[in-house]
């Protein structure tokens, strides 16, 4: 069998009508997997799932009762599951912590943490007792320096990396490896006003050491790996791929 080969494999992406998560889809897809399409918009989801020919559930990530849906139906759908993906995240606004909107954090959390705890809570006794599979929660760079005004959503990704080895640690007797990815700067419509920004992306890009954004598809890269037999020995590690902004000291 191949390393990278999903061949027969069932699995959930969250978010995945556009961007990163639409790019981790489609590469599944190419190795293999059957995949469910959702996003919280029932229109897109539907669209989506129809040009890849998988099923679709759209599901709000921040509805418990939505991810149980999601979750029933990919059953029904495939009659096993051995790969989720908790992706689907939002940025919310920006703002030094002295001046944070409670109700937006709520939302933040709600939507890039909880769900994730949620999910991973429905899904995971899924895959173990299917023999075992893996796990992938999107992270974020952010979650892994300072920054004066990436507030809520830097203290959420931080999290979801913490989550990875928590849940890594608790499922792994049962076969369910369970990993984070920390994206640096990646090209879609969560980063399209930080593009538009000439001074932050001469900033960034110069902190960068391979000079230049990624693509939604050097993280499914990523995904793939730690979802297939060739990552079957990775648990609880959280994965940076961001052309080494993290490692760099500017100088
Ligand atoms: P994006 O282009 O904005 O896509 C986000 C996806 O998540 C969409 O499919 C969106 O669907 C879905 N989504 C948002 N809120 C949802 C909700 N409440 N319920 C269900 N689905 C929801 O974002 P992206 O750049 O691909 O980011 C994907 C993940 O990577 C996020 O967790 C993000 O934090 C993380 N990340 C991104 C970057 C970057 O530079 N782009 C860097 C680090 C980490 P709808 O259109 O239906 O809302």
């Amino acid at each position: 069998m191949s390393l990278f080969s999903l061949a027969g494999k069932a699995a959930i992406v969250t978010g995945s009508t556009r961007g990163i998560g639409l790019a981790i889809a489609k590469g599944l897809i190419e190795a293999g997997a059957r995949v469910t399409i959702s996003s919280e918009d029932a229109a897109d989801t539907a669209r989506v799932a129809a040009e890849l020919g998988m099923p679709g559930i759209p599901a709000d990530v921040s509805d418990p009762a939505a991810l149980g849906r999601l979750v029933d139906g990919t059953m029904d759908a495939f009659g096993r599951l051995d790969v989720l993906v908790c992706n689907a995240g939002i940025t919310g606004s920006a703002s030094p912590f002295a001046e944070i909107d409670m109700a937006d954090y709520d939302r933040v959390m709600a939507i890039n943490l909880r769900s994730q705890v949620v999910l991973a809570n429905l899904a995971i006794p899924r895959i173990a007792s299917g023999g075992g599979g893996a796990v992938v929660l999107i992270s974020s760079l952010s979650g892994l320096r300072g920054n004066a005004r990436i507030n809520a959503y830097a203290l959420s990704k931080a999290a979801a990396a913490q989550l990875a080895r928590n849940l890594a640690v608790e499922w792994g007797p049962c076969g369910v490896r369970v990993n984070a990815i920390s994206p640096g700067f990646i090209a879609t419509e969560l980063s399209a006003p930080l593009l538009a920004d000439e001074a932050f992306m001469a900033r960034r890009m110069a902190m960068t050491p391979l000079r230049r954004p990624g693509t939604p598809e050097e993280i499914a890269g990523a995904a793939v790996f730690l979802a297939s037999p060739a990552g079957a020995f990775v648990t609880g590690h959280n994965l940076v791929v961001d052309g080494g902004t993290l490692i760099t000291d500017g100088s």
